[in-house]
């Protein structure tokens, strides 16, 4: 089967190839390259991606290695005012909604002609990408979080994860690119692969035809499933898996079909659960029986970590932590302030009028003409600490070079370097904070194995 373009997309963009049309940082559009030509939804050009800054025919698209900036085309944008389909035509702003209504109230007639404004960037589908652009149906596991999971619970190429629910399919992408060990080399050789579980029956449909469509066939394997009451076999197959991972609203209710051996209605009772439900076939764990089992369980409140953690104890789990990952982006940054010079009010005080603002300029300027007079280039191969510091030994007393430079007018002061540098974090996160428990559980270790081992020990006897 084609290569998965989220594990391996080739060097250059190919027709059919899901491309992530990077317009800014927080629009980000997953499209479908589309070669056909002539005309298509009533565009000359075949398939166009229609942004605020610019149009994109897809043919301008394809066969670019990745990452390329493209530079919008003058295009002829047809027939507005209809839907397209995501993929094959696709009409956004750089807020990300459909610009239908911005095009019509610019333009009563059909066919607007779009300027070459700006450009895009096409980037390869990788999971990171995929989170931030990827069509929302639950709340979902943000990078931050994912990536921390995947190396606690031991996700490596070649391992079998179990994963519930599905969701919107943001952990299960990141999780497959874990576990992808290519193709297997020998019988022995065991295909790395995600076991994921939903009961939400569109959900289900939907990551299926993800799953399908990303060529993660074989990789992925989705299963319609309540994981509380009917547990993780597949076809009465064990996955024999050895990383989990729970994003359930409940997941000590799954916990003891998570078991090496069924638990006991003792066990059950004492953490307040229900009786297993009477199979007709043996009870088989889902489990690896020769390794260490690594879970982590997603929840957004304590309550939910309290009961986790209580079953996990009466059902065998060791060395359950609690984590939480408080992530926060910290922009540094150059502030062009500017008018941060002394005034009759003291220091750094705003101009409280526009005259007030012009002399004070007029005042800067003037010193910082007099200042720059005889100063060779000097601070300009300097990173930013040395010429900070220069600054700053300089001028003690003397903040005005530095307002000076804030403006940056300098002929010797780089623009990146003209202004104060500040730091401040972001007030939006983009993640969805919960509670992260991770526990173990041992491999099996039979009363055999124990004498086997005792009998070849060379201390034994
Ligand atoms: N981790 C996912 C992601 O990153 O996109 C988001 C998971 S979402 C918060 C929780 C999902 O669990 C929902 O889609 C819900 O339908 C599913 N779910 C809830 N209870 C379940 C159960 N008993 N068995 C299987 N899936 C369940």
């Amino acid at each position: 089967s084609t290569a998965s373009p989220f594990l391996d997309p080739g060097p250059l963009t190919t027709p059919g190839a899901l491309a992530l049309v990077h317009l800014s940082r927080d629009n980000v559009l997953p499209v479908y390259l589309s070669n056909d030509s002539g005309m298509v939804d009533g565009y000359a050009e075949g398939a166009v991606i229609n942004t605020r800054f610019g149009s994109f025919p897809h043919s301008t698209l394809i066969g670019q290695p990745w990452g390329s900036q493209i530079r919008a085309s003058i295009v002829d944008t047809g027939s507005r005012g209809r839907k397209r389909k995501l993929g094959n035509f696709t009409d956004v702003d750089a807020a990300g909604n459909d610009t239908e209504a911005a095009a019509s109230s610019t333009s009563n007639t059909k066919d607007v002609k779009t300027a070459a404004t700006g450009f895009i960037h096409i980037l390869p589908p990788t999971p990171e990408i995929w989170t931030s652009s990827l069509p929302h149906r639950t709340q979902v596991v943000y990078t931050p979080d994912y990536s921390y999971i995947l190396h606690r619970i031991r996700a490596r190429p070649g391992a079998q994860l179990i994963e519930a629910g599905s969701g919107s399919g943001s952990f299960t992408h990141a999780a497959t690119r874990a576990v992808y060990n290519g193709y297997p080399k020998g019988p022995e050789d065991r295909r790395g692969k995600v076991w994921s579980f939903e009961f939400n029956h569109d959900r289900f449909l939907k990551i299926r035809d993800e799953v399908q469509d990303h060529h993660l066939n074989g990789i992925v394997q989705v299963t319609n499933r309540d994981v509380y009451n009917d547990g993780f076999l597949v076809n009465d197959e064990s996955p024999e898996a050895e990383c989990i991972f729970l994003d359930v609203p409940a997941p000590w209710r799954a916990l003891p079909h998570l078991s090496r051996k069924k638990p006991t209605q003792s066990q059950l009772a004492s953490g307040g659960l229900e009786p297993l439900k009477e199979t007709s076939s043996e009870w088989k764990s889902p489990l690896r029986a020769d390794r260490t089992v690594h879970i982590c369980t997603f929840s957004p409140c304590i309550e939910q970590v309290t009961k986790t953690v209580e079953v996990m104890r009466r059902l065998g789990w060791m060395e359950i932590e609690m984590v939480e990952v408080a992530q926060r982006r910290v922009n540094v940054l150059r502030e062009k302030v500017g008018l941060n010079m002394p005034s009759e009010r003291g220091m750094n005080q705003s101009p409280r009028n526009v005259a007030e603002a012009i002399t004070r300029l007029k005042q800067i300027d003037g010193r910082f003409k007099e200042f720059y007079k005889d100063k060779q280039d000097t601070d300009v191969n300097m990173d930013d600490t040395e010429a900070e510091k220069k600054h700053e030994g300089e001028n003690k007393d003397n903040d005005i070079v530095e307002s000076n430079a804030d403006l940056g007018r300098s002929p010797t002061v780089k623009p990146w370097m003209a202004g104060r540098l500040v730091h401040r974090t972001e007030a939006e996160i983009k993640t969805h904070t919960s509670y992260l428990v991770f526990a173990l559980l041992p491999r099996e270790w039979s009363e055999e194995q124990e004498a086997a081992a005792f009998e070849n020990w060379p201390c034994g006897k």
